[in-house]
C-alpha cells in the first residue's frame, strides 16, 4: 500500500546507512513517529508490531530516554527493492552478483561512530534496550551486527546474535554452529577471549548482508560494499582489533570469555515460539561508541522484519549454491508459513528423472535450518502457496516421490527438534515424469481467458431485471 508512493529506484541508488534510509522512508509517507515517552517493556515492540505491513516507526525519549528508538525499518520485499536501489523481481539477482562480486572495505581514521566514548559502561543506562515479546527475559539487542575475527588469520565475520543484558557490562548471547561460534570455539582452545563488537543502528544492505549463507572465511561486510557500490568504511575499535562500520550509529566493544557460561533466555523466535533460558556464552563489554545524537534500531523477535531479513539473503545465496551443482536449478522460495527458514520451494526446469532428489540433498546440504524442499516445475509459481499446493496435489505420490532422511543436524529453534538439534528432512518431488504423455498433464485452459476486452462485451448490469423478468 504505502510502499506504492515510494519513487520508483534507481539502479545505482542503495542507502548507505540508517540516517539514509530512514531520511528516504519519511519522504515516501512510510515513516511514523511516536509520541515521546513510549515504554520500553513491551509498549514499543505493539506498537511496532502493529504497525510492521505499513510503517517504519521512530520513538524518541523511550522511557525519557535521550536516545531515540527505531523500529520495522524493511515491511515487504518491495521495501526491500526500494532501499536497494532495484526492482522486486530484481532483488534476488542484485544479492547474487553482490555475493559473487564482493567489495573489500576500507579502514578510516576517523569515525562519528565514536564521536562519544563510554568506558564506564552501564547498557541499560547509556542504550535504550527494549523487552519485546511476553515471556522474554528482559531487555534484547535483537538488531546488533556481530563482528568478530577470525583469531588465527584476522578475517571478520558478520552475523546477529540475540543479545541478553545480563548486568551493566553483561551480555548473554546465543551462538548457534555456524562462525562466530567456531571463532569462539578456536579462541577459547587457545585459552583466549574471542574479541567482538555488537553494532547498532546499521542500513538495511547490511542487515542482508549480515545473513548471508557463504563459507567461513567470507567477510560479509564485503558484501554490503558490493550492494552499496562502494566500499565500506571501517575503524577499528577503541579498546580491541576489531573493524567497525564508521558511519553507524552506536558500537559494543567487548570480549566473549573463554571458558564462562551463564543463563541467557527466554526469547521470543523467528519460529513464533520462545528460544528457551540455558547456559550460554557471555559478553564482556568495554567500551560503548556512539554518533552525536545517535538512533537505536531494533527488531521484534518473530516479526515480518525479523523473517524478511531471514529470508531474502538464504535465497539468494542458496539459490547460487544449487545453480553451482545443476543449472536445471531457475529459483527458489522461503515460503512465509516455513517462517522463512524451514520450508524451501524449488522451481526447476527438468531434464533428468531422479533430479530433484539429488537437488532437495543439495537444498539440505547448503543450510541446516532447511527442513522440507518442495521441487517443481517451471510452469509453477513458487511465491504463491496455492500453486504449489497444487503440485503437490497432482504431481506428487508419497511412494514415489518422497524422500525422508533421519537424524540429521537441524535448527535447534525448531521445538520438535532434539535438544542437540537434531531432526528430520522431507522432500518433495511434485515434478511431471519426463515418460508422461503429452496429454496427461496438459493444464486446462479456457481460450481467450484473460485477454477479453470486458467493456465491449458487458451490457449494462440493469439488462438483468429485463432477462429474470421474462422466464
Ligand atoms: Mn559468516
Amino acid at each position: 500500500m504505502t510502499a506504492e508512493k515510494a519513487p520508483a529506484p534507481s539502479a545505482n541508488h542503495c542507502s548507505k546507512n540508517l540516517r539514509e534510509w530512514l531520511t528516504h522512508l519519511a519522504a515516501t509517507d512510510r515513516l511514523a513517529v511516536a509520541k515521546p515517552g513510549v515504554g520500553l517493556v513491551h509498549e514499543l515492540a505493539a506498537v511496532s508490531d502493529q504497525l510492521e505491513l505499513d510503517k517504519a516507526v521512530l520513538f524518541p525519549k523511550p522511557d525519557g530516554h535521550e536516545i531515540p528508538v527505531a523500529a520495522n525499518l524493511l515491511a515487504s520485499r518491495k521495501w526491500i527493492g526500494d532501499c536497494l536501489g532495484v526492482s522486486e523481481d530484481d532483488l534476488i539477482a542484485r544479492y547474487q552478483d553482490a555475493v559473487r562480486n564482493p567489495l573489500p572495505w576500507v579502514e578510516v581514521e576517523d569515525a562519528p561512530v565514536q564521536a562519544v566514548v563510554h568506558t564506564d559502561v552501564d547498557i541499560n543506562g547509556q542504550l535504550p534496550v527494549p523487552t519485546h515479546n511476553e515471556l522474554d527475559s528482559g531487555p534484547y539487542i535483537a538488531a546488533g551486527l556481530m563482528i568478530s575475527r577470525n583469531p588465527k588469520n584476522g578475517i571478520q565475520n558478520v552475523s546477529i546474535h540475540r543479545c541478553q543484558i545480563s548486568g551493566k557490562d553483561r551480555i548473554g548471547v546465543l551462538l548457534l554452529p555456524r562462525h562466530t561460534w567456531t571463532y569462539s570455539q578456536m579462541a577459547e582452545e587457545a585459552g583466549q577471549a574471542l574479541e567482538v563488537a555488537i553494532v547498532i543502528g546499521v542500513d538495511p544492505a547490511s542487515l542482508l548482508a549480515s545473513q548471508a549463507i557463504v563459507p567461513m572465511d567470507f567477510d560479509e561486510m564485503e558484501i554490503v560494499g558490493a550492494l552499496h557500490g562502494a566500499p565500506v568504511e571501517m575503524v577499528k575499535c577503541k579498546t580491541n582489533n576489531v573493524r567497525v562500520p564508521a558511519h553507524a550509529e552506536i558500537v559494543l566493544e567487548g570480549r566473549v570469555l573463554p571458558g564462562v557460561a551463564e543463563p541467557e533466555g527466554p526469547f521470543g523466535e523467528f519460529p513464533q515460539y520462545y528460544g528457551r533460558r540455558a547456559n550460554r556464552h557471555v559478553i564482556q563489554v568495554d567500551t560503548i561508541t556512539h554518533r552525536e545524537g545517535a538512533i537505536f534500531h531494533t527488531i521484534v523477535g518473530g516479526g515480518m522484519e525479523h523473517l524478511l531479513l531471514g529470508g531474502l539473503p538464504r535465497e539468494a545465496t542458496i539459490l547460487e549454491s544449487l545453480q553451482r551443482h545443476d543449472p536445471a536449478v531457475l529459483d527458489v522460495h522461503l515460503s512465509r508459513g516455513g517462517i522463512c527458514r524451514y520450508h524451501l520451494v524449488v522451481k526447476i526446469d527438468k531434464k533428468q528423472e531422479g533430479q530433484a532428489k539429488n537437488i532437495m540433498m543439495g537444498a539440505f546440504a547448503a543450510h541446516y535450518d532447511i527442513k522440507q524442499v518442495v521441487v517443481v516445475d517451471k510452469d509453477v509459481n513458487i511465491h504463491d502457496g496455492e500453486a504449489v499446493e497444487w503440485a503437490i496435489a497432482t504431481r506428487f505420490q508419497a511412494d514415489q516421490d518422497l524422500l525422508v532422511v533421519n537424524n540429521t543436524q537441524a535448527s535447534k529453534l525448531d521445538p520438535t527438534t532434539t535438544d542437540g538439534g537434531v531432526g528430520a528432512k522431507m522432500g518433495l518431488d511434485a515434478t511431471i515424469p519426463l515418460a508422461a504423455d503429452d496429454f496427461t498433464f496438459t493444464v486446462i485452459k479456457v481460450p481467450g481467458a484473460g485477454d477479453v476486452d470486458l467493456d465491449a462485451v458487458l451490457d449494462d448490469a440493469s439488462a438483468a431485471t429485463a432477462i429474470i423478468a421474462n422466464e
